[in-house]
């Protein structure tokens, strides 16, 4: 439940803001740079495109809160064939508040990859030990979910044990989570450990501020190397608009891996920004068992199948309510939904994740970014594979019919009729979601990199990104603990570097800036 309330800044009747620190979206790399700077006494303003709406406020009505925290409604496409439905969050506390509230530490493998590719130094597992710790530590995060109501979960479980298949339970940033299945549309019992409750609030407790429907449209540069001000529209009740200008000494960009490149690439900053966006795949299957599952009585999922973490795959169960079967099956036939409907409590979903090889461009001629995708050809191999495991997955776990993930196939029943499937299936037909977008801005001493490895932007002295696009290269699994770990380090570079500035000021006699917050 939200301990600390957040201080939000009306500029209603304001043209110009200024503050010393402007933090551009409040969710997940976002709030870890406001609550960092505002401990260390600087004047933080946070703005945030979409609305800023607490636990109260959510309800089971999964289509009017999708509407209300998600970018676009729900799904923007990522262009190509197959189009690829891309899911990201547009509310204050951005992607906690709509995401399962996995906290993974970054698999190690991936680290070690950062490090002898791009040669990323601080950024190993022991470096980067404390700033998991200190994350974890403050959103609660824990492996103690009740396996009572997750039966999707259990099923999975004793399949891979069967199997012999790597099963762990998974870490969540939960307390008393009451099985309500709604983690993706915003947690209403407020078990779930979001920004709003954690990072947000600790940023609002020491000063900061938050400015919720606030869109950053341009940053302009000041001389060469700086950028001056945030031009911003504000989105007013009863559908007005208005425009303000933020100025501030630095600025710290965390809109997430299509937004922070677009508004770089628009603003004219880094014309060579998001080229080589990265993401993971989320393949579902709908499973039907012999004996009710009740998948809605339980949480998302509280076991994950590792077996094949080398290869990029992570299998586990998914939210299951009615939308969201229905939703899997929408090339099929308005029967074929209804009939699943009626039957629903013997069918759960499930989801292969799969690292990504192909890699995405957007494009920022209009408002709003357009990304292209170049879906590469291991991916429909990597597809396939998934399809195989995941289906002799459920069906050791006593599925009895299984929808793969392409568009209007037939329900199939066993492993000879799954390979029968993919045989005659088209990269075209692949039914295929992202949740997690990452690495537009890449971080590194290479030359493709877009950030240094203090997070800021190569050629200017007061730009930092602190979210999912620095990460040097998708990672496999869920990301917000990385860019949470990473934000953290990011911000000790930064604060040191800004306290030592501090203090020669000082020591020369010139006046340090004292923290304000004036409207002008
Ligand atoms: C359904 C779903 C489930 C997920 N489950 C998990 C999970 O369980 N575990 C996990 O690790 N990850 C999960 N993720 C992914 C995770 O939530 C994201 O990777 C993470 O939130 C990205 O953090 P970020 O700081 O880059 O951006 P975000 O958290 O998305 O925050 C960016 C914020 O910036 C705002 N913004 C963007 N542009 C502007 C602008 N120009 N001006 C002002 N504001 C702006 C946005 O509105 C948004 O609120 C999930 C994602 C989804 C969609």
């Amino acid at each position: 439940m939200q301990t600390n309330p957040i201080n939000l800044l009306d500029a209603v009747n304001v043209d110009s803001v200024r503050c010393e620190c402007l933090v551009i979206g409040s969710g997940v790399g976002g709030s870890v740079a406001g609550a960092r700077l505002a401990e260390a006494g600087r004047d933080v303003l946070v703005v945030e495109e979409g609305e800023l709406s607490t636990v109260p406020r959510y309800s089971n009505k999964i289509g009017q809160m999708t509407a209300l925290l998600y970018r676009g409604g729900g799904i923007t496409p990522f262009l190509g064939r197959p189009m690829i439905g891309f899911a990201e969050a547009c509310c204050a506390g951005g992607g906690s508040v709509i995401n399962g509230g996995l906290l993974w530490r970054t698999p190690p493998h991936i680290l070690q990859e950062w490090k002898e590719e791009f040669g990323l130094a601080g950024f190993d597992e022991v470096a980067l030990r404390a700033h998991f710790e200190t994350v974890e530590r403050r959103l609660c995060v824990n492996r103690h979910c009740t396996e009572e109501g997750n039966r999707d979960s259990q099923l999975l479980k004793k399949a891979a044990n069967q199997f012999n298949w790597k099963v762990v339970a998974v870490p969540r940033a939960l307390v008393n989570c009451t099985n309500l299945n709604l983690c993706a549309t915003g947690c209403p019992s407020g078990a779930k450990q979001t920004m709003l409750e954690t990072y947000l609030a600790d940023a609002c407790k020491k000063g900061a501020r938050l400015l919720p429907n606030c869109r950053v449209y341009k940053l302009e540069s000041k001389g060469s190397s700086r950028v001056g001000r945030a031009r911003c529209s504000l989105q007013l009740p009863h559908g007005q608009k208005k425009y303000v200008d933020i100025e501030a000494d630095e600025f710290f960009l965390s809109g997430g891996a299509v937004q922070t490149p677009h508004l770089l690439a628009k603003s004219g900053l880094a014309p060579h920004v998001g080229q080589r966006l990265q993401y993971h795949l989320n393949l579902k299957f709908a499973a039907k068992f012999a004996t009710p599952v009740h998948a809605e009585q339980g949480t998302m999922f509280t076991q994950q199948v590792q077996e094949f973490e080398r290869e990029g795959l992570y299998m586990m169960a998914s939210n299951c309510q009615p939308n969201y079967l229905a939703a899997t099956l929408v090339t099929h036939h308005r029967k074929e939904i209804e009939k699943l409907l009626n039957e629903r409590f013997y069918w759960a979903l499930y989801v292969a994740q799969l690292r990504s090889k192909s890699v995405a461009k957007i494009i920022s001629a209009w408002n709003e970014p357009i990304v292209l995708n170049h879906f590469h050809s291991s991916d429909f191999e990597n597809f396939k594979k998934a399809c195989i495991r995941m289906s002799q997955l459920l069906f050791g776990a006593g599925a009895i019919q299984i929808y793969l993930p392409i568009a209007g196939a037939h329900p199939v029943s066993s492993e000879k009729e799954v390979t029968q499937a993919l045989q005659s299936a088209q990269p075209s037909q692949c039914r295929l979601i992202s949740v997690h977008a990452m690495a537009s801005c890449p971080m590194g001493n290479h030359s493709t990199a877009i950030t240094n490895t203090d997070g800021g932007l190569k050629g200017f002295d007061n730009i930092v990104l602190c979210d999912a696009s620095i990460l040097p290269t998708n990672i496999g699994e869920s990301p917000q603990g990385t860019i949470m770990a990473l934000a953290h380090e990011i911000l000790d570079r930064r604060v040191s570097l800004n306290f030592r500035a501090h203090k020669v000021a000082v020591t020369r006699g010139v006046a340090a800036p004292k923290p304000r917050m004036n409207m002008e």
